[in-house]
């Protein structure tokens, strides 16, 4: 059986008080998680002080994303080992608001990934089809070249590392959620590419998140598909309560 995974993208919301408030909310309401797992993604100006209410708690941390450098003249960029030393287990990478309104190539993400990796943070790693594309019949398509060029020359040891986050752009912020039957296909195909590319047991144990308007009241029925494995949840994570019902929903 593999864990779910429920994480919470806050993209560009909350200042640093409002980070507090929200994730010392979060850490009172927690259930009991058994072996699933939280993590909370804020901007990086709440990083540290979110991960010091968090320590103590079985929520990880996460940054929203990160430059493909070490070091040097790339102003206003961050570095994974930045993110390490202020407590960040994992990375979202290839998210389409990056893709699209930031120009992310696959080949770039692709850097970013092996980067990543590199210095010992997890990534969660997003593929996922515009409606056009969708409408078109590319889906597969789509998402095979996304999966096949951000993890180009990650080795099978590496992939633990990597949760791989299936979020159809249509989805994402408009409250149209992919049906369980129309996610679950995308998944089972995605963990297809897996076993293509690796082997079963690297197919077997990859945990692959839905993502697009999760919400209370559509959680459980995405979560209970046999390859969906967890969400990657934008607006509904922004107020405690829906965030901890989509918890629950696990
Ligand atoms: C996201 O940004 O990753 C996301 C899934 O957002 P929302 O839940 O708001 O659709």
């Amino acid at each position: 059986m593999r864990k779910k995974v429920i994480a919470g993208n806050w993209k560009l919301n909350n200042d640093l008080n409002e980070s507090l408030s929200l994730v010392s909310e979060l850490k009172s309401k927690l259930p009991d998680l058994g072996l699933n797992e939280v993590i909370v993604c804020p901007p990086y100006t709440s990083l540290e002080s979110v991960n010091a209410v968090i320590k103590d708690s079985p929520i990880k941390l996460g940054a929203q994303n990160m430059h493909e450098a070490d070091s040097g003249a790339y102003t206003g960029e961050i570095s994974a080992q930045m993110l390490k030393s202020v407590g960040c287990e994992y990375v979202i990478l290839g998210h389409s608001e990056r893709r699209t309104i930031f120009n992310e190539s696959d080949e770039l993400i692709n850097l970013k990934v092996k980067k990543a990796l590199s210095k010992q943070l997890q990534v969660i790693f997003c593929v996922g089809e515009t409606l056009e594309e969708r409408e078109s019949g590319v889906t597969n398509k789509v998402v095979e070249e996304q999966v096949k060029k951000g993890l180009n020359e990650i080795p099978e040891s590496e992939i633990k590392n990597i949760i791989i986050a299936y979020e159809p752009v249509w989805a994402i912020g408009t409250g149209k959620t992919a049906t369980p039957g129309q996610a679950q296909e995308v998944h089972q195909f995605i963990r297809s590419l897996v076993r293509n590319y690796y082997s079963e047991v690297t197919a077997q144990n990859i945990i692959i998140q839905y993502g697009g308007s999760v919400k209370p009241d559509n959680a459980s029925e995405l979560l209970s598909q046999p390859d969906i494995d967890g969400a990657l949840v934008g607006g509904a994570c922004l107020k405690s309560d829906s965030f901890i019902q989509i918890i629950k929903a696990v």
